[in-house]
């Protein structure tokens, strides 16, 4: 890892155009993750991952989420012990109605979960590797850091995912339908909008 040009921030040595995105953030390299000898972060989905969010593929199956639904997407999140809040930060992408079944039953970290239809999920932030400004090395960490937009420690920031922010939440019920396997619900049944309970 090198000191920018600029002076303001990290880059590779060998920094090619696809480096980065077009805010500018540094993306993490397959190669770079191998090199660190820091414990695995999720590096091998990046790529993935900045792909699902960004054109808000459905995570289990690929699917165009906003096919199946222009007005809302259906967000499945790990339980923090409370309703997916206005604004809630994350980096998952949404499923489809008849993933989220799938998403649940696969996913260790979604065993307990809260869900939400989503009104209007915006490209937030990225989360990712912070770097120190003295000694050009990973800040320790268990946690990826997340930085906005516009920030200006994103350019101290190796990324390994896109951050989103769910706006127009409505919290759904797990007995309210959503996951109930393919063709036993459709994404036009009215849910509820008492919050969650998981
Ligand atoms: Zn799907």
């Amino acid at each position: 890892m090198v000191r920018h040009r600029t002076g303001r921030g990290i880059g590779f040595a060998d920094e090619g155009p696809y480096d980065r995105d077009a805010d500018g953030v540094l993306w993490i390299r397959q190669a770079i993750a191998r090199g660190s000898g820091r414990p695995l972060f999720p590096t091998v989905h990046a790529l993935r991952q900045r792909r699902t969010v960004s054109r808000m593929l459905c995570q289990v199956c690929g699917a165009d989420t906003l096919k199946h639904d222009p007005e809302r997407q259906l967000f499945v999140l790990k339980d923090v012990g409370r309703p997916i809040e206005e604004g809630e930060l994350t980096t998952a992408a949404p499923v489809c109605p008849p993933c989220a079944l799938i998403a649940v039953e696969h996913c260790p970290h979604l065993r307990g979960h809260v869900a939400a239809w989503v009104e209007r999920p915006l490209p937030w932030g990225v989360a990712g590797i912070l770097y120190d400004r003295d000694t050009l090395s990973p800040v320790p960490g268990d946690d990826l850091t997340k930085v906005a937009y516009g920030d200006p420690a994103r350019h101290w920031l190796v990324a390994t995912r896109q951050v989103l922010s769910l706006n127009g939440c409505t919290a759904v019920f797990k007995d309210t339908g959503y996951l109930l396997p393919a063709g036993a619900v459709g994404p036009q049944r009215p849910l509820p909008r008492e919050a969650v309970t998981t």
